[in-house]
C-alpha cells in the first residue's frame, strides 16, 4: 500500500510490482507528484526557455545575428505538454506492472488500515506494508498572505499570470537562486533578499562567488545580510520590510523559504508511527519508521530534499519489502549524492564538501582546473566556470567533488560514479575522453 506517487512512491511501486507484490498506489493530484506538477520539472523547463532566451541574446558572439521574444501562451503549452507526456509515461509504466492505482485522499485507520477518500466515497484498503511517500510543500511564514497574483510561493510561478516587471525573491538557497536565474533570463528584474553574507549559504564559497557575480553582471540586486520581515501587497505592487529597515518594493514576490512535510492529516497517531521535529517521519537505514511494516521516503523523511534521492529510497525500500536485503546489500548513503542547479553557469556537486573536510580536520587534496583552459568551452563560446576534485592524498579516493559551467548537472556523473564506487583519481585519468569534451577537464583536474 502506498500512499504518493510522486518520485518515491511511483518507483517504489513500480519496483515492488516487478518484484511481485500486489500493490495499490493512492494520489491525490497525479502520478508524477509534485515534482512533476510544480516542482523539478516546471522550473527546469522555464530555466531552459530562459537559456534559450539568453543564448539568442549573445548569439552575436557566436557569429550570428539573432533575437527573441518570450511568448508566455506558447510557454503555458509547452509547461502543459511536457507534464502530460510525463504523467502519460508514468501512468503506463504502473499501468504495465499491474499497479492498482486509487485516485483519492488517503490516511492510516490503523496499522495495516488506510481509508481512501475517493470520488465515489470512502474506501478501506488493508496493506502488509505500507509506504509513506506524501512529500512536501512550501513553506509559508506567519503573517504572509500568498494571493496567487503578486505574493506567490514557487507552486504558482509556473509561469505566473504575467512576467513580473520587478520580482523581490525571499530565499537565496538552491530555489532562490534558480528562480533568480530564471526569471532575469526571462526579463524581470529582480532584488533577491539574502539572509546571509553570500548565496547558497551551504555551498562552497568559490562556487557562491561565481553565481553572484553573474546576478551582478545581469543586474540582479542582492540584498545581503537582510531577512524579510513582512510582505505586504499595497494596490498593484508588493512591499517587503527587512530586519534591518531596508525596503524593497517590488511587482511581485515569490517565497522561496523551505518546505513543510505533508504529515498532518495522515493518521499517524491512529497506527503509532512517530512524528520528528518539524513533522518529519524519523526513519532508520531501510527508511522504516518506527513501526517496522511502514516506510517513510522521499521529502516526508527529512532526508535530502531531492527528487533523485527520492526515488532512489523507493527502489531500497521496494526491495527491502521483498525481503531482497542481503549483507551485500548497499544502503543508501546520502553523503554520496549528486546535486545540481540548474542557475547559469549550472553548478553541481558530489560528496565531501572541502569546506566541511577543514572542518573536521580531515587531510584532502584539492585540484581545481577553469574551464578558460577547455577547447570545447572556448567553441561552445562560455569558458565561465571550473572543475574541482577532492581526493584522499595518501590513497588517491576520490572523496568528492564540484563543478561549475555548461553542463555541470551531466558532468558531475563521471564524479559521482568515482566517490560511489571509491574509485581512484587514476582511475579517471585512464579514462580516453572525447576530444574536445568539457569532461576532459575533468581528467586535467584528476591529474
Ligand atoms: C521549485 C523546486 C524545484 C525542484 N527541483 C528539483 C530538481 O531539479 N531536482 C531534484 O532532484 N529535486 C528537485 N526538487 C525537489 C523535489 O521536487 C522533491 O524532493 C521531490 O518531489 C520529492 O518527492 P516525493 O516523492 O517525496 O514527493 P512529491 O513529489 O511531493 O509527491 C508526493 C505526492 O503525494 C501526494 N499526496 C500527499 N498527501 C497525500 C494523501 N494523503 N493521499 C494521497 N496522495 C497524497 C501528493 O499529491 C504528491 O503527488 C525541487 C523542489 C522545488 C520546490
Amino acid at each position: 500500500m502506498i500512499i504518493g506517487g510522486g518520485p518515491a512512491g511511483n518507483t517504489a511501486a513500480t519496483v515492488a510490482a516487478t518484484l511481485g507484490a500486489h500493490v495499490t498506489l493512492v494520489e491525490r493530484e497525479v502520478v508524477g507528484g509534485a515534482a512533476h506538477l510544480w516542482d523539478c520539472i516546471p522550473s527546469k523547463a522555464m530555466i531552459a526557455t530562459g537559456g534559450e532566451l539568453s543564448e539568442l541574446q549573445r548569439s552575436r558572439s557566436m557569429g550570428l545575428i539573432a533575437s527573441g521574444t518570450l511568448e508566455l501562451d506558447a510557454l503555458r503549452e509547452r509547461l502543459a505538454s511536457i507534464e502530460a507526456r510525463l504523467q502519460g509515461s508514468v501512468s503506463s509504466m504502473l499501468r504495465d506492472q499491474g499497479v492498482r492505482m486509487l485516485h483519492g485522499t488517503a490516511r492510516l485507520k490503523g496499522p495495516h488500515e488506510v481509508v481512501v477518500e475517493t470520488a465515489d466515497g470512502l474506501e478501506e484498503v488493508r496493506g502488509d506494508m505500507i509506504l509513506l511517500a506524501t512529500g512536501s510543500r512550501p513553506r509559508v511564514p506567519d503573517g504572509v498572505i500568498v494571493d496567487g497574483d503578486r505574493i506567490l510561493t514557487t507552486r504558482q510561478a509556473y509561469p505566473p499570470p504575467e512576467i513580473p516587471e520587478h520580482l523581490a525573491i525571499i530565499g537565496s538557497g538552491v530555489t532562490g537562486v534558480e528562480f533568480t536565474h530564471m526569471f532575469s533570463a526571462l526579463g524581470s528584474k529582480v532584488t533577491l533578499v539574502v539572509s546571509r553574507q553570500q548565496v547558497l549559504p551551504q555551498k562552497d564559497p568559490e562556487v557562491a562567488a561565481v553565481l553572484e557575480a553573474e546576478f551582478l553582471s545581469r543586474g540582479v540586486k542582492l540584498l545581503k545580510g537582510a531577512r524579510a520581515e513582512s510582505i505586504v501587497r499595497q494596490g498593484n505592487t508588493v512591499r517587503v520590510l527587512c530586519d534591518d529597515g531596508r525596503v524593497v518594493d517590488a511587482s511581485h514576490a515569490v517565497l522561496t523559504v523551505g518546505a513543510i512535510p505533508n504529515s498532518d492529516g495522515l493518521g499517524l497517531e491512529d497506527a503509532g508511527v512517530e512524528v520528528g521535529d518539524g513533522g518529519y517521519i524519523p526513519i532508520n537505514h531501510h527508511c522504516q519508521s518506527n513501526v517496522a511494516h511502514i516506510y517513510a521516503a522521499g521529502d516526508l523523511s527529512g532526508k535530502l530534499p531531492l527528487s533523485s534521492v527520492a526515488a532512489m529510497q523507493g527502489r531500497k525500500i521496494a526491495e527491502h519489502m521483498m525481503g531482497l536485503h542481503t549483507l551485500s546489500h548497499r544502503h543508501l548513503d546520502y553523503e554520496k549524492a549528486a546535486s545540481a542547479i540548474f542557475t547559469e553557469p549550472e553548478i553541481a556537486d558530489v560528496g565531501l564538501p572541502e569546506a566541511e573536510a577543514f572542518a573536521i580536520g580531515r587531510k584532502i587534496r584539492v585540484t581545481k582546473v577553469p574551464f578558460s583552459a577547455n577547447a570545447k568551452a572556448l567553441i561552445q563560446g562560455d569558458p565561465r566556470g571550473f572543475v574541482k576534485i577532492i581526493s584522499d592524498p595518501a590513497t588517491g579516493v576520490v572523496l568528492g567533488g564540484s563543478i561549475v559551467g555548461q553542463h555541470a548537472a551531466e558532468l558531475i556523473s563521471v564524479i559521482a560514479l568515482a566517490v560511489t564506487c571509491n574509485l581512484k583519481t587514476s582511475d579517471i585519468v585512464d579514462s580516453l575522453l572525447v576530444h574536445p569534451s568539457m569532461a576532459e577537464s575533468i581528467t586535467d583536474a584528476a591529474t
